[in-house]
């Protein structure tokens, strides 16, 4: 399907993983030009817009609304409305909101253009150390440990980097399982990027598992591992 010139553009916005100073210059521009900002978390999306003194209306677009909010999204856009999407931190879409309004709206001939920025999985890449020339990107491992054993034995021989997200309170678990089944692989950990507490530890599951034991896991995480020991 073409896309239509009289309809609105969709912009996916990438907005900071901690730090405010981080908002493109392009993404400011956009968040005020724009008709309709739809974002995960409204308060949220406010004390960023607050910050760049950025006036557009602001509507909720959270995981358990997508799928109800994407056909008034895709009417407005069709209309000649102009939406930016954003999410709590980083790029729309990556293990957040946007995988349903996304496609939907390439299938409708709405034009998608992405506003690059921040996304916490390629900032812990970048200074893992580990290498960068391929990797693959796993979201949150599983909660339950029968399906996450299960994914972490898809990752056996898996020659790439991976890059996982990861809550404090299942730090610990995820970590006890990656040695379990991969065994004691080499780990960059970041904690709390652009933040305060900033924080990259680099070493082997093992040697993070000590760590964490002794000082209990707080903030936002991503690992950066290999599937082999080297
Ligand atoms: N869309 C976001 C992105 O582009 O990075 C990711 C959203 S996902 C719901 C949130 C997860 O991203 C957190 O649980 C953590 O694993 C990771 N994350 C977000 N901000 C982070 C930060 N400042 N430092 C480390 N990890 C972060």
């Amino acid at each position: 399907m073409g896309e239509s010139s009289a309809a609105g553009t969709l912009y996916l916005v990438a907005t900071p993983i901690g730090n405010l100073g981080d908002l493109t210059a392009r993404a400011v521009e956009v968040l005020r030009a724009v008709d309709l900002i739809a974002a995960e978390d409204t308060r949220h999306a406010k004390i960023l817009l607050a910050r760049y003194e950025i006036p557009t209306p602001v509507e909720s677009f959270y995981d358990a609304v997508e799928r109800a909010k994407t056909p008034e999204l895709l009417r407005r856009l069709a209309g000649g409305e102009s939406v930016a999407l954003v999410s709590d931190a980083g790029t729309p879409g990556v293990a957040d909101p946007g995988g349903h309004l996304i496609p939907q709206a390439i299938a409708a001939g709405i034009s998608v253009v992405a506003i690059p920025g921040p996304c916490a999985a390629i900032a812990a890449l970048t200074v893992s150390g580990l290498p960068m020339e391929r990797f693959v990107f796993e979201g949150y491992l599983p909660m339950k440990p029968g399906p996450r054993r299960r994914r972490l034995e898809t990752l056996k021989g898996e020659p790439r980097t991976i890059v996982c997200y990861e809550t404090p309170h299942r730090l610990m678990k995820s970590l006890a399982a990656i040695q379990e089944v991969l065994g004691d692989v080499p780990m960059s950990v970041a904690r709390e990027l652009t933040k305060q507490f900033e924080e990259v530890r680099r070493g082997t599951v093992a040697e993070h598992l000590a760590h964490f034991e002794q000082h209990p896991p707080r903030g936002e995480f991503v690992l950066v591992f290999h599937s082999t020991i080297t």
